[in-house]
Formats: structure tokens, C-alpha cells, sequence
């Protein structure tokens, strides 16, 4: 994800953050500096360390599903933390629904823990603070204090296991319910169920938010109702890519480079050709890959004489013709690339590119509507 920089590693996966994200700790201190009218700086840091807080456990919530992945086999790249939450590139879809199970419920299952923890070593002095605010929260939240942090992270991890376990993509709720089905029915029909409930849960959503007038729910009311829908739309390309191998995708009459071309021809191939990526050869093998960006890059900074071979990537994934196009598109998802080299054996056949594999998605979906359509009309007349 663009505008957002690494602030730490664990076990192999980036944590980064969005740069929207200060937003967050601006809002808190904002609200606290408002709540302690007496000494508004206190309130101010207060309520960034709140935030802070609250993002460590958001962290360690998507670290429970990063880590149950992993588990499985399944590489997960990066977290990013955003002011709507935080969101793990878990790289592919697991293969059994029980996984899937197991790593949607692994992030609601931390902030349960930390609940409880929470509730174990404060316990006792948390319903002495509640107590001593005589029940009014507008008391209890304003005087910043330890016991106020503890109990107001205990109701936040509370709020955070709740919230994400609502039945409705992308929340893990919706991917729970649709692991379920899945043990029941196909991976398809399962992802079409849960999604429609999801839009209605968020529709449901949407009109609460109206009648409160909180904007903040009617923002997730749609940013749940159109995750419902890129759902579907994603096991749906999911399955269709699955059925054809890369090998039958490549492009076979590609332009290619030589070690001596510089970039002035590849500008040529661009402007007459519309192939975006070329493969530089030397005696029959591809030894780098140059894209239409690095060409823009090149041009920015040196001449069209530069050799192809100085601004060619060396480094670029590979797969065998016989690999899925759904496991080229997890391949490139892993690896954060959109170009791969298909080879047969040893022998080097053509490149693939994630708007290959995009166009490829669109004409299966054609062709699959197409058939659906004629087998439609095929049995209209005997019925
Ligand atoms: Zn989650």
C-alpha cells in the first residue's frame, strides 16, 4: 500500500503505517484536551497515548490472524495500520474452510485474551474507579488516570472482538460465516451467501448510523457493503483462474531484447507495439526484465543510448507453465511483483503480468456468462 513507511518487523511480516493514520492520534488528543477542560495538554497526550494503546492491540489483534496463516503455510507480507484499523496481506486464500476459520478467528481471540488479562491483573481496582465515578461516564472520563486507561482499554478490546466478529465481509465475522458454509457447499456458493448477508448487515448498519447521525458507522456501513461485494468478485476470479494454467496465458509473440539494444529501441517497441514488458535475452535465456516503468524512469535520468541491460531488473519471480493463473496471481500477491517469467523445464516461454492475468479473468467471466446464457435458453423451451 502507497504512503505508508515500516516501523517494525515481526516474524518476517512488515508493520507499517499509513500516513492517514496520524489522523487518528490527532482525534484522540483533540477529544481529550476537550474532556479535561482544566489542563487541556494533559488531556491532549492522554488521548494519544489512548490511541497508541489502542493501535498496539489493533496490531496484535491482525497478528493473531498473520501468525495463524503462517501456521498454515501461508506467507503473509505486510500489516498496515490505518485509522479505520489495521489491515494483514495474508497472501492467499487458505485451502480448507477450517483454516480459514482458525485465522478469522485468531484476531477477535487476542483481543479476548487481552480482555481478560486486562480484567484478571485490574480487576478490582477497575470497579473501585467505576464506583468512585458514581456511574456517570462523563466523570469517569475526566481525569486521566492508569485505572481510567486500563478500564477504558479493557471496553475498547471488548468493542474490537465484538465489532469484527459481525457477520459481514470484510470483517472477520463475515469470513467465519462463510468458512462455515463452505463445510457444507462450494467455496462459491458459500462466498455468495455470506457476502449478501454481509450487505444487508451493512445496509442495517448504514440506516443505525443515519438515525444517530454518526458518520464514523455510516463510513464502515460502506466500506463494508462494497468489501461484500469485491468479495464475490474475488472467488469468483479465484475459481475461474484456478481451472487455466499459466502456460496457455504467456504471450507467444512477444518482442524481446538483446543485451545490445539500448532503451531508444524499446521507446520504439512501445510506440509501435502495445506490449509493456520485454524480456532482455542472451542465447536463448532471459537474464532481466524491462517494464514500460523503468523505461520512465530511465528517460528521466539518462539518455536513449543507455543499454537495456543497465536499468533491466535481474531479480524477478519464475514459475512453470503447468502453475494455476490463481497461483501466479498469489505468487505476484507474495511478492509484492507484477511481472512473472513462465518457463518450461528449463526453457524460457514468455512473461505474465498481473493486467495479463486481469484481462485473462475478464474474458473467462465473458465466456462463462456466455455459456451460462446459452444453457438458460437451451432448457427455457422444455420447461
Ligand atoms: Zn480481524
Amino acid at each position: 500500500m502507497g504512503w505508508s513507511f515500516r516501523i517494525a518487523k515481526v516474524r518476517g511480516i512488515d508493520i507499517k503505517i499509513h500516513v492517514t493514520f496520524f489522523l487518528i492520534l490527532l482525534l484522540g488528543a483533540l477529544q481529550w484536551a476537550n474532556n479535561v477542560p482544566d489542563s487541556p495538554l494533559d488531556g491532549a497526550l492522554f488521548g494519544v497515548a489512548l490511541m497508541t494503546l489502542l493501535f498496539t492491540c489493533v496490531t496484535l489483534h491482525e497478528l493473531g490472524h498473520s501468525i495463524a496463516a503462517q501456521c498454515f503455510g501461508i506467507p503473509v507480507r505486510e500489516i498496515v495500520l490505518t485509522p479505520l484499523g489495521g489491515i494483514a496481506m495474508i497472501t492467499r486464500q487458505p485451502e480448507k474452510p477450517l483454516h480459514e476459520l482458525i485465522i478469522a478467528v485468531a484476531g477477535p481471540a487476542v483481543n479476548v485474551l487481552i480482555a481478560i488479562l486486562l480484567f484478571l491483573v485490574t480487576g478490582a481496582t477497575m470497579h473501585a474507579t467505576i464506583l468512585d465515578a458514581r456511574g456517570s461516564l462523563g466523570e469517569l472520563f475526566s481525569r486521566p488516570s492508569l485505572e481510567v486507561m486500563l478500564l477504558w482499554l479493557f471496553a475498547a478490546n471488548i468493542s474490537l472482538a465484538a465489532f469484527n466478529m459481525i457477520p459481514a465481509f470484510p470483517l472477520d465475522g463475515g469470513r467465519v460465516l462463510r468458512a462455515v458454509l463452505a463445510m457444507f457447499m462450494s467455496f462459491s456458493s458459500a462466498t455468495t451467501i455470506a457476502a449478501t448477508i454481509g450487505q444487508i448487515a451493512a445496509i442495517g448498519l448504514g440506516v443505525l448510523g443515519f438515525i444517530n447521525g454518526n458518520f464514523i458507522l455510516i463510513l464502515i456501513a460502506v466500506f463494508i457493503f462494497f468489501g461484500a461485494g469485491q468479495e464475490t468478485a474475488q472467488a469468483a476470479s479465484r475459481a475461474a483462474l484456478r481451472a487455466r494454467r499459466v502456460g496457455d496465458a504467456y504471450n507467444r509473440y512477444a518482442l524481446t531484447l538483446s543485451i545490445g539494444d539500448r532503451v531508444s529501441r524499446v521507446v520504439d517497441y512501445l510506440l509501435t507495439s502495445y506490449q509493456p514488458d520485454f524480456a532482455v535475452m542472451q542465447g536463448g535465456e532471459i537474464i532481466g526484465i524491462v517494464t514500460r516503468r523503468d523505461v520512465f524512469n530511465a528517460l528521466a535520468t539518462h539518455s536513449r543510448d543507455v543499454y537495456v541491460t543497465e536499468i533491466m531488473r535481474r531479480d524477478f519471480p519464475t514459475v512453470q507453465a503447468s502453475a494455476s493463473l490463481d497461483e501466479v496471481a498469489s505468487l505476484m500477491a507474495e511478492r509484492g511483483e507484477r511481472i512473472v517469467a513462465v518457463f518450461n523445464g528449463a526453457d524460457y516461454l514468455g512473461l505474465v503480468s498481473l493486467e495479463d492475468l486481469n484481462e485473462a479473468f475478464a474474458v473467462l467471466a465473458f465466456l462463462d456468462k456466455q455459456q451460462q446464457l446459452k444453457a438458460q435458453q437451451g432448457v427455457a423451451p422444455s420447461s
